[in-house]
């Protein structure tokens, strides 16, 4: 029998990912999209009609639980958030309502109209905000920095005890940074592979970035994405860390970009004070021990084949725009 899914956050990064691997697996996908006057579907575009779109919000509960009843879901992936941590600061309430209590909404609706869906929660590194340890672990304590991260911290504690007190399948994954070429380029990961495109076409002459020593757990969307639907195919709920398992700098990804485009970046990049956060984040960094024992994944791309991705991409379309 054909499966059936339901995404929220269907037009950001990790959801069009999600539906384009869902739909190749054949299960019949829909997606909450919240109604606005300008269309957000572009990275979804290309999958047509393969998605059905089905309104509502996430500070509604009534259209969760309509949603929830007409598609009949298999599984669902919560997906959608306020996810720009310096906007969870000017509107932290705003941050709770759709990042925390949209999925208190969300479990609810599932516990009332379709108890046996098995849910993803996208849970965020930044619930570990100032950790103890590094590399973070499923054990490690959860001391969120910023309003963003509390409410994902919420979140991911509601899902916990809806499973525990209703035996829902619910489950989170604590993903780290993603990247892919769906990512804006303010991110200084294709900031720096967009930049390296850009000079090595002539379009650029120089590259301005902040602080070169910092450090990340960077993965590539599609690999992570591929992570949540392994850990709604279990037999139990259980909720992992999704990470790349390695951690670069900077200028590591400066390197590669460049090294990538036959250039030497010594020549082409400088740092610029106007990039330097005021606070640097604690090194966040997940172990994947234990989804790599239990599920059998990892990422299938290095940190090197994905910055050689991402420029390949940007090459692309920097070609295509100006044949165009
Ligand atoms: P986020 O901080 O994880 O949301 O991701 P970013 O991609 O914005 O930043 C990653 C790291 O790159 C941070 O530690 C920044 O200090 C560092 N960085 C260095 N130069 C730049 C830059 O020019 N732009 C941005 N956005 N970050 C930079």
């Amino acid at each position: 029998m054909t499966k059936k899914a339901l995404i929220t956050g269907l037009t950001g990064q990790d959801g069009s990912y999600l539906a384009e691997l869902l739909v190749s697996k054949g299960y019949e996908v829909y997606g909450l999209v919240r109604r606005s006057s300008s269309s957000n579907l572009g990275r979804i575009r290309h999958l047509g009609d393969k998605v059905k779109i089905l309104s509502g919000d996430l500070l509604d509960q009534s259209s969760l639980m309509d949603v929830i009843t007409e598609s009949a879901p298999d599984e669902i992936y919560n997906l959608a958030s306020q996810s720009y941590v310096p906007l969870s600061w000017t509107q932290p309430a705003l941050t709770a309502e759709y990042t925390a209590l949209g999925v208190s909404r969300l479990l609810e609706s599932i516990r009332r109209c379709k108890p046996d869906a098995k849910f993803y929660q996208a849970s965020s590194s930044e619930v570990f905000g100032q950790p103890d340890e590094s590399p973070q672990t499923e054990r490690t304590a959860f001391r969120p920095r910023n309003p963003y991260g509390v409410a994902k911290a919420y979140a991911h504690w509601m899902t916990i005890n809806y499973r525990n007190q209703y035996n829902l399948y619910a489950c989170c994954g604590i993903t780290y940074t993603h990247e892919s070429p769906r990512r804006g380029s303010e991110f200084v990961f294709r900031k720096i592979t967009q930049g390296a495109a850009k000079i090595k076409l002539g379009l650029d002459k120089e590259l301005k970035l902040g602080n070169l020593d910092a450090r990340r757990d960077w993965c590539f969307a599609q690999d992570v994405v591929e992570a949540m639907w392994l850990m709604l195919q279990q037999e139990q709920a259980e909720d992992y860390i999704i990470a790349s398992g390695a951690v670069n700098s900077v200028k590591d990804l400066v390197k590669y970009a460049f090294d990538y485009v036959g250039l030497n970046w010594q020549d082409y990049v400088s740092v610029d004070p106007a990039f330097y956060r005021p606070d640097e984040a604690v090194l966040l960094a997940g172990s994947i021990d234990k989804i790599h024992k239990e599920l059998d994944w990892k990422p299938r791309y290095s940190f090197k084949n994905l910055v050689e991705l991402m420029v390949e991409n940007d090459l692309k379309e920097l070609t295509d725009r100006s044949a165009s």
